[in-house]
């Protein structure tokens, strides 16, 4: 099932996309899409659930973050071996974890904003995984039980941020709007094999990355163990795995994000992004 949340940032109501892709309501059966309806019980009621049984929402309006919850929002680096190449750095022999912070998170059409001083504004098509169930020192062949479902993740980088302020990448990861997620919370059932899943992305029109999850050096399952051992994973807590080569960064001369640009990435399975990439205004919250 496609889980969606819809309206103003800040009040999306509940609510699912049917086979025909037509929004429907939630709102009438739940509070939000939260673990009470992507763990493992919520599957199961909405396995019996009949979509045509839901008020279709009228309008196109606003999609939002598909789920709440996310406690973590970690990334892995350098996870496809041809990206690995195109950044001139070595595969690496374990995963390379990093964390964006979750005040980055933002609903899967809004404005990507430019910090003051970025110069560097680059982009990164990816799976996201979502955590169903509370997850610690979990074995890889049992890993894919914890997973909730899967969601298209921007994972929007400003490289000099990540690559000139020191030794971790961090502060290039978890600006302000560098986490747009969605438009889906695609629950695991509708997806066959993780590790084939296709991702592309597109700036102004133009294809910049195009790929698959079969090319990942560390698969999903290995993943959700190997940080198991680290953290406790919790419900709703997302995984974005890495990126296919294509990025700004890679490109010979590179090539950034300017405020009027217009990213576009999707997946068949995952659906649709789009954002436009604004200044930040430079004032106080
Ligand atoms: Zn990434």
């Amino acid at each position: 099932m496609k889980l969606v949340r819809y309206g103003r940032n800040g009040h999306e109501r509940p609510g699912m996309i049917d086979a025909q892709g037509r929004l429907r309501s939630l709102a009438a059966q739940v509070q939000d899409i939260d673990a009470s309806v992507f763990g493992p019980a919520g599957q199961r009621w909405l396995r019996r659930l009949d979509p045509s049984s839901l008020p279709l929402v009228p309008g196109r309006p606003r999609l939002g973050v598909p789920f709440v919850g996310i406690s973590k929002f970690i990334a892995i680096g350098l996870n496809y071996r041809d990206h690995a190449e195109e950044a001139g750095m070595p595969v690496p022999t374990s995963p390379i974890v990093f964390t964006k912070w979750t005040s980055c998170i933002s609903g899967p059409y809004d404005a990507v904003l430019r910090p003051p001083g970025a110069s560097k504004l680059d982009w990164e098509v990816e799976l996201g995984v979502v955590i169903g169930r509370t997850a610690r020192f979990v074995r890889e062949a049992d890993a894919l039980k914890y997973v909730a479902g899967y969601c298209l993740v921007n994972d929007v980088s400003e490289r000099a941020y990540q690559l000139e302020q020191g030794s971790q990448w961090n502060l290039g990861k978890g600006c302000d709007t560098f986490g747009p997620i969605g438009p889906w919370l695609v629950t695991r059932d509708d997806i066959d094999d993780p590790q084939n899943v296709d991702l592309w992305l597109d700036v102004n029109g133009e294809r910049m990355q195009q790929g698959n999850t079969r090319n990942m050096v560390f698969g999903v399952a290995f993943l959700v163990a190997y940080l198991s051992r680290f953290m406790t994973l919790l419900p709703g807590d997302v995984i974005a795995t890495g990126t296919p080569p294509g990025v700004g960064m890679g490109r010979k001369p590179p090539r950034y994000l300017q405020p009027g640009d217009e990213v576009t990435l999707g997946s068949p399975q995952l659906g649709v992004q789009r954002q436009r990439i604004r200044n930040a205004p430079q004032r106080p919250a």
